[in-house]
């Protein structure tokens, strides 16, 4: 039995595979595979309606946030989200808390006439989240999870300014008041489905009726549509609705944070008590989805991923970035998984220790 620890795309929910393999040759009857049917049929907004409700269901999303399944994954949202809310100020701030947080300023700064603030989030190497009391700002953007760097944010705090999160590599892993934020994105392929999606959660209040610099980066008019401005990304919003029937199911982001927190908890205490593994994040700011960890000597770490890879736990690298090992569980990652990867640690470092 192979485990994926890739941080993304991620693993999938076995249950849902298997339901998309029985859906594939026929969906519900029709004679068409799901990525055939027409995004006008009730076939799809049948399905994007009860995916949406799941959502709403799962995070709690009142009617006064509009939810968006739109194409781009997470970097097109770093576009985007300044477009559309950057209206009245044209003044934003972002806490530059690692790699994806630094990308996301990146994009805004490519948008002419916006002032964006860059501002420190790491106290010592702690990430914070403080407010940067920059006058009035049309928001201040955090990235939840710093998926290469595995840390996060265990708490956000009330901030005097609306905030923006990408909550790309720990949404629905636990929970949040999504009434903390005007708007959270994330990219589907972690914890929720296939590439080439995102999800966009934001309150309608923000989005004013001034022109976009293209239709299908303006949020309001893809409210207005049902996210089906154009064809919409069929595939992955069918998906995306079985995996949140599927954590539903589990009894949802309350029990599943849980099964994550103790997952977590298995895999980072038994690196604090190794001889050879080692994490670098303070306990303070670890990530509870994005596990880093070395064992001090890269062709060590090259050597542990393929015995791993040799058992069939694959995508075990760190970021290319960084280098490294990293283990990503996210919901679907079963307890077993984190069990069998414990082992082959307790093997390689009996060798190698
Ligand atoms: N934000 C975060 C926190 C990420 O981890 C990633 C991808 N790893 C992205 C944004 C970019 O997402 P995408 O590849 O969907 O554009």
């Amino acid at each position: 039995m192979g485990y994926n620890f890739s941080a993304g795309p991620g693993i999938m929910p076995a249950q849902v595979v298997e339901q998309i393999k029985r859906d594939m040759p026929s969906y519900q009857g029709s004679g068409m595979s799901i990525m055939e049917i027409s995004h006008r049929s009730a076939l799809y907004t049948d399905l994007a309606a009860e995916a949406q409700q799941d959502l709403r269901d799962l995070m709690h999303i009142s009617d006064d946030y509009a939810v968006l399944f739109l194409h781009g994954g997470g970097t097109l949202q770093f576009t985007n989200v300044p477009l559309n809310l950057a209206q009245q100020h044209h003044h934003v701030a972002y806490l530059n808390s690692g790699h994806w947080a630094q990308k996301a300023l990146e994009a805004a700064q490519r948008i002419e006439g916006l002032q964006v603030d860059d501002v420190p989030s790491l106290d010592g190497n702690l990430p914070t989240i403080q407010d940067p009391q920059r006058g009035a700002l049309d928001y201040l953007h955090i990235t939840t999870n710093n998926t290469i760097e595995g840390t996060t944010y265990h708490h956000i705090p009330t901030i005097d300014q609306p905030l923006v999160a990408d909550m790309s590599s720990n949404i629905l892993a636990q929970p949040y008041d999504i009434n903390q934020f005007d708007l959270v994105y994330a990219g589907a392929q972690k914890n929720i489905g296939p590439a080439g999606m995102a999800i966009v959660i934001v309150k309608r209040e923000r989005l004013t009726d001034q022109p976009i610099l293209s239709e299908i980066m303006d949020y309001r008019l893809e409210d207005k549509k049902d996210s089906a401005l154009n064809t919409p990304p069929v595939f992955c919003t069918y998906a995306a609705g079985l995996t949140f029937k599927w954590l539903k199911q589990f009894g949802g982001v309350d029990a599943i944070y849980q099964r994550n927190q103790e997952q977590a908890k298995m895999l980072y205490d038994f690196i604090d008590n190794s001889k050879l593994f080692n994490n670098p994040v303070l306990p303070a700011q670890r990530s509870l989805t994005n596990i880093v960890f070395v064992t001090g000597d890269a062709q060590l770490d090259a050597q542990f991923i393929a015995a791993a890879r040799a058992q069939g736990l694959v995508n075990l690298a760190g970021h290319r970035l960084v280098g490294g090992i990293r283990a990503s569980l996210y919901n679907a990652m079963p307890t077993a998984g984190v069990t069998a990867l414990i082992n082959v640690m307790k093997d390689f470092e009996v060798q190698h220790g």
